[in-house]
């Protein structure tokens, strides 16, 4: 075959194969474009798991007119303009390929206000040029995104999705996830016109539990204890399962900078701090690491499940020290026996 640039829906759509797994990527891509653009409210709609509908609404800054197409396109993004922006990211996205790719598998349209329009706009891409269609619409200052029949041109994709029960509660779980680490946002979230989820804001430590509640449990949110430790431009916060507690529990979450990341060093640093006090094979964390941006490499993989810490060891043991004087000043034992 002689070679030949692709056009550029396939471009999309194979990038689509590394973003867009499921109906719960949409969501996540999706809702943290909200939150980088400053919504303090999100409302989220799924059909039948999202494979029908998925209606994201926010209230944040919006999109301009002039810019709707541009954000439709692959590699445009707002939130990245040179290298030394990319090595010290604090927004959810930097590859400016969500929308580009989303709309390349789905009917997307993208409806906008901002607040020096006094009318909305909407946008969508159609065909494998993703040439880019605007017309006027009624929408308050914010954005809305509606994604229809996701993977509808994908067959391959689209077989691959579970039983709308499935996709729904991983929509669900990766809510959880953002309603921790943005207390003071309110989202709601709704499956086939009935309303599932409302997490309204917490500004203060009493309204933050009762989140911990909603999305933990009770027994995890009543007897966790609180980690709160800072210095050295480091600063790591949250809960830790009480030893007391016996009951499993799969409260893991680990975000740094805000963001939610797998990574072993965390659960080691866990088990490390719980040697030899309470028989828990994994006991349950909510905890937030802030640092220099600069310290950790977010762009390892394109779904930025995981970062790289320039000094791993550092952070491990900074975790474990801060967990291990949380134990200790809850057991009132001396350091020494709480970490020999
Ligand atoms: P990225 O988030 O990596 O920049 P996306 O494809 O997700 O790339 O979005 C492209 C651009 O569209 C963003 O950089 C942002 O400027 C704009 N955008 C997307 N969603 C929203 C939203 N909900 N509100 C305001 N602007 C948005
Ligand atoms: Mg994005």
């Amino acid at each position: 075959m002689a070679i030949q640039i692709l056009p550029p829906q396939l471009a999309n759509q194979i990038a689509a194969g590394e973003v867009v797994e499921r109906p719960a990527s949409v969501v996540k891509e999706l809702v943290e474009n909200s939150l980088d653009a400053g919504a303090t409210r999100v409302d989220i709609e799924i059909d039948k798991g999202g494979a029908k509908l998925i209606r994201i609404q926010d209230n944040g800054g919006g999109i301009g007119k002039d810019e709707l197409a541009l954000a439709l396109s692959r590699h445009a993004t707002s939130k990245v303009h040179t290298l030394d922006d990319l090595e010290a990211i604090l927004s959810f996205g930097f590859r400016g390929e969500a929308l580009a790719s989303i709309s390349s598998v789905s009917r997307l349209t993208l409806t906008s206000r901002t607040a020096e329009q006094s009318e909305a706009w909407l946008a969508y891409a159609e065909g494998a040029d993703m040439g880019v269609k605007i017309l006027p619409a009624a929408h308050p200052v914010g954005t809305s995104i509606e994604v229809v029949d996701l993977f509808f041109n994908t067959p391959a994709r689209r077989r691959f999705l579970k039983s709308d029960k499935t996709e729904f509660t991983h929509i669900d779980e990766w809510l959880k996830r953002i309603a921790l680490a943005r207390p003071e946002i309110h989202l709601t979230l709704k499956h086939n016109g009935k309303q599932v989820r409302n997490y309204r804001p917490a500004d203060n430590e009493a309204q933050y539990l009762q989140r911990l509640a909603q999305v933990c449990g009770r027994p995890f949110a009543e007897q966790a204890l609180k980690v709160e430790c800072q210095h050295d431009d480091m600063r790591l916060s949250g809960y830790l399962q009480s030893p007391w507690q016996v009951d499993p529990c799969d409260t893991h979450y680990f975000y740094v900078n805000g963001r939610l990341i797998r990574d072993r060093l965390v659960n080691h640093a866990v088990r490390q701090a719980f040697a030899g006090l309470a028989e828990l094979e994994q006991p349950g964390y909510v905890l937030m690491l802030e640092l220099d941006p600069h310290q950790v490499d977010v762009n390892v993989h394109p779904a930025k499940h995981e970062v790289r810490f320039h000094q791993a060891r550092y952070v491990h043991d900074y975790i474990l020290q801060a967990l291990s004087s949380a134990l200790q000043q809850a057991q009132q034992l001396p350091v020494d026996d709480v970490n020999p």
